[in-house]
């Protein structure tokens, strides 16, 4: 299908792809492949007022009732999967897999949701006074603004908004300068679902602002946004988390990651491998989970880098749209520039760099052929997160010099070992092992299920999303005695008779 085609089965008409100052560039070729109007800032105030307005009469609505209308969005995107993946290949350049996968993930975010809206439970706690009883109830906070990344420009988007929705919050979704029209797409499918939903939904549950930095500061400043739950880089979160905090607002951060994996002795070399490959050439480098850092054994690395260099050699590079690609275009140009100019600072380090050149793909895209990079140290570009597929590898004699090189990093996303050593295992996932907040044994770093919480420490932010009790970062929380007595004990046995 050409550009336009998919953009007209996602529904999106010519009145909203023309005439706006904002270019959308497709990563697949360069094309320009629409102008979108930008929200002015004179706007934002009107928004939020309207958000607040939504706020009002959304949390007075019984959650399991509010869960109705996520498990409507489930439905449609169910059914419009194929035409809204189409766009996430479009815009985001994904394999085609991927873009799939990235939907299939706001469904099942959706199926959690749904179930959460019947759980949202507080507990009871034994009070120390006669005739008394203590519990926690959790209350809704008002309008949650999300700003998501480009790279994952839908999947962050429903984590938020159906969490955020089943907890009685309005949400105000700023996309990325560069994911507008997967953002427009969503639009139109909630549109669908809140259509089916009735009049329970007030106006504005749902807002979409349109624009870059200067549109997310808007939100981030204003008193009238509860929340603000951002995606992005480092550098972002930066500025965004000291603003929030200024004002004592509630923040959810999910910033860059340097995610590792130590190969041990023991492991399935077969299995690391694969996960090698997928999890640091997958979205070509491009998640916040990809694998940049493999920290090796010193006994199986000469192996294992015959490994990889062998399979990276067997790389489909190009088209995502094609069935067979599995490594599409990097998003632009300065991406491109950037990864480029890491390796020149590797070598300068002395490592020796596989792969890592420009290579053809579609005219006018950014195409490279992944890069493994042996590394005689963990110099700072090893300690830079470059979203881009380089990966680094290190060498380790000891299992407490890898986990330390492992932590030796400032971003503290995933993490991950490969065992088959049950002491090594348990010892990794202990308070003395890695740092992160995603860690795994014998997977990946990459490729989270929804069902648990989804974040990560240091610099990748603190904040959690998505399953386990992540919902709580949604809801205020109120701690509550009942006295059911006819005296009025004082805590802590304190008298104060008058
Ligand atoms: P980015 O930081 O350039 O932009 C992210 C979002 O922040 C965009 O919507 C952008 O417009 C907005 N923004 C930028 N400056 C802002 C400001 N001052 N105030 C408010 N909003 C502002 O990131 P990107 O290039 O789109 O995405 C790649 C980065 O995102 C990588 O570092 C990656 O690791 C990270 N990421 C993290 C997660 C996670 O869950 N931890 C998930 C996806 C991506």
């Amino acid at each position: 299908m050409t550009h336009a085609e998919v953009l007209k089965a996602a529904g999106l008409d010519q009145a909203q792809l023309t005439g706006g100052t904002l270019p959308i560039h497709s990563p697949i070729d360069g094309a320009e492949v629409a102008r979108v109007s930008e929200t002015p800032a004179s706007d934002m105030e009107a928004i939020v007022a309207r958000a607040q307005a939504a706020y009002l009469k959304w949390r007075a609505l019984p959650a399991p009732r509010r869960g109705e209308l996520v498990r409507l969005l489930g439905e449609e995107l169910r059914a419009a999967k194929d035409e809204l993946g189409a766009v996430v290949t479009l815009e985001a350049g994904k394999i085609i897999s991927e873009g799939l996968g990235e939907v299939q993930e706001m469904i099942d975010i959706c199926d959690f949701a749904t179930g959460l809206s019947r759980q949202l439970y507080g507990v009871t706690i034994a009070s120390e006074r006669p005739g008394h009883r203590m519990m926690e109830t959790w209350h809704p906070m008002g309008p949650c603004g999300v700003i998501t990344a480009f790279n994952f420009p839908v999947a962050v988007w429903s984590w938020n908004t159906a969490i955020a929705l089943v907890c009685g919050n309005p949400v105000i979704w700023k996309p990325s300068e560069k994911s507008a029209l997967t953002a427009m797409t969503c639009m139109k499918i909630l549109g669908r679902a809140l259509d089916r939903f009735g009049d329970d939904a007030p106006e504005g549950l749902v807002q979409l602002v349109i624009g870059g930095a200067e549109q997310g500061a808007a939100l981030v400043e204003h008193p009238g946004v509860a929340i603000v739950s951002a995606t992005g880089s480092t550098a972002m979160g930066r500025k965004v988390g000291p603003k929030v905090a200024e004002r004592f607002g509630r923040c959810i951060l999910e910033l860059g990651g340097n995610n590792a994996m130590i190969v041990a002795p023991s492991a399935d070399l077969d299995m690391a491998v694969r996960a090698i490959v997928f999890s640091a050439v997958g979205t070509c480098g491009q998640r916040c989970t990809s694998l940049r850092r493999v920290i090796a054994h010193d006994s199986i690395r000469a192996e294992l880098m015959d490994r990889l260099k062998k399979a990276y050699a067997t790389l489909p590079i190009g088209d995502p749209r094609e069935p067979g690609t599995l490594v599409g275009p990097i998003v632009d140009g300065a991406a491109r520039d950037r990864m480029l100019a890491a390796l020149d600072t590797a070598r300068v380090d002395g490592g020796t760099v596989h792969g890592g050149e420009v290579v053809e793909g579609v005219a006018g895209g950014a195409y490279v052929s992944p890069a493994i990079v042996e590394m005689p140290a963990q110099t700072d570009i090893v300690r830079t997160e470059t979203f881009a597929p380089i990966l680094y590898v290190m060498g380790y004699e000891a299992l407490e010099e890898a986990i330390a090189m492992q932590n030796g990093v400032p971003q503290g996303l995933s993490a991950c070992i490969f065992t088959l050593d049950l002491r090594e295992a348990e010892y990794y996932l202990s308070a003395a092992g890695a740092d992160c907040g995603i860690v795994n044994v014998n997977i990946g770093p990459s490729g989270a299920e929804i069902g648990g919480a989804f974040g990560g420490e240091k610099e990748t932010g603190g904040g959690r999303e998505s399953g386990s009790d992540a919902w709580k970062g949604y809801m205020r929380r109120a701690t509550n005695t009942i006295n059911y007595s006819a005296e009025l004990p004082l805590a802590q046995g304190v008298k104060f008779d008058i």
